[in-house]
């Protein structure tokens, strides 16, 4: 790219200020302007994992680290090919921002708030002489007969070499009209990463009890997961609730979202293995209301003894000698 070349950046997100410095550092003789159609830049990073930032994930292996991307496989797969976690962890620290682990394998900045790598991302634009134009919207893009793109905003129009798209999700398809303009294909947007709204299960009786490991189920689906469970006043939340609404996004969506949901509240412990630990309570003359097992809970317990009609007053040793 030779001089005067002009690189438009629509987005100021993270992704819109990462492409932006990275731009200004692969073409030096570009002038990059970043237009934002808001007041606003790097909103969402600053609320991004509870105002931490979870930047990245502790997983080198680019085929291991696919598999947490519910669509999009296979262009992550060459994206990631291209600039990997361990990419990323050196691109900040390069510019002074160490990254954290945690257990489960998410990274923070060591700072422990987002912060920090707002204050990256602006210091890294002002370094490159990057503009960063506020409640400027791009409209449409189209382009000249001489190939050059015309990116028309509510201010302006630009004559332009080249765009970067990273205008972020959006739920309406207005957003994403002007692409579809230039003739870029938009997926049907649908919801992911939500709650489960269960108006007829008396489970949010037990609001506010939260499970370390648990299955939930889409029944009819092949789609289940296992993790931290959270019952809600609604319903079921939590980090497997969200993982399952992410991967059964569109079953759930051809189901209209009225689903039957199945939680295996042991996490993964099969029939045969429940069974069998069950059995050993037969001759108890305890109560089973009084014996909660698989380290549950004694209100997570009785809701389930209720919920099979055990009367409160019934020992192991009434229940009979098999377990259905
Ligand atoms: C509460 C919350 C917590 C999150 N936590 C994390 C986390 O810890 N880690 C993580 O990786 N992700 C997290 N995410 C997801 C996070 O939003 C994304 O990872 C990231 O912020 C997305 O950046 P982006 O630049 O793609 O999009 P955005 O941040 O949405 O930026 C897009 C920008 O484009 C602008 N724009 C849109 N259309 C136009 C237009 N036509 N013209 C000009 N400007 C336009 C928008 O105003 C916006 O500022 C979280 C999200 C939320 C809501």
């Amino acid at each position: 790219m030779n001089e005067k070349k002009l690189i438009i950046v629509i987005g100021g997100g993270a992704a819109g200020f990462f492409s932006a410095i990275n731009a200004a550092i692969n073409f030096p003789q570009a002038k990059i302007i970043i237009l934002e159609k808001s007041n606003k830049i790097l909103a969402k990073v600053r609320v991004s994992g509870g105002g931490r930032c979870n930047v990245t994930h502790h997983c080198f292996e680019n085929n291991e680290l696919i598999k947490n991307y519910p669509r999009g496989e296979k262009e992550l797969r060459q994206v990631f090919s291209q600039f990997s976690v361990q990419d990323t962890i050196d691109w900040f620290l390069k510019r002074g921002v160490k990254l954290k682990v945690e257990q489960d394998g998410r990274m923070f900045p060591e700072s422990n708030t987002s912060e920090t790598i707002i204050n990256c991302f602006l210091q890294e634009a002002q370094k490159y002489n990057i503009d960063i134009n506020l409640n400027e919207e791009v409209l449409s893009i189209d382009k000249a007969e001489d190939g050059a793109l015309k990116v028309k905003t509510s201010k302006q129009t630009y004559t332009t070499d080249a765009v970067i798209c990273s205008i972020g999700g959006h739920n309406q398809e207005k957003n994403y009209a002007f692409l579809k303009q230039c003739g870029h294909t938009i997926d049907e947007l649908i919801p992911s990463l939500f709650t489960l709204n269960l108006p007829q299960s008396h489970i949010k009786e037990l609001m506010g009890l939260s499970v370390k490991n648990g299955t939930v189920k889409v029944i009819g689906t092949k789609y289940q997961y296992t993790g931290p469970v959270l019952i809600t006043h609604w319903g079921l939340s939590g980090p497997a609730v969200l993982k399952l609404s992410a991967f059964a996004a569109y079953d759930f969506f051809k189901l209209n979202y009225q689903a039957g949901i199945s939680v295996n509240w042991t996490g993964t412990l099969n029939e045969e293995v429940l069974k069998e630990e069950l059995s050993l309570q037969l001759g108890s003359k305890a109560l089973i209301v009084n014996t909660p097992l698989f380290e549950k809970s004694k209100r997570l317990w009785e809701y389930l003894v209720l919920g099979l009609d055990i009367p409160l007053s019934k020992p192991w040793i009434e229940l009979g000698k098999t377990i259905e």
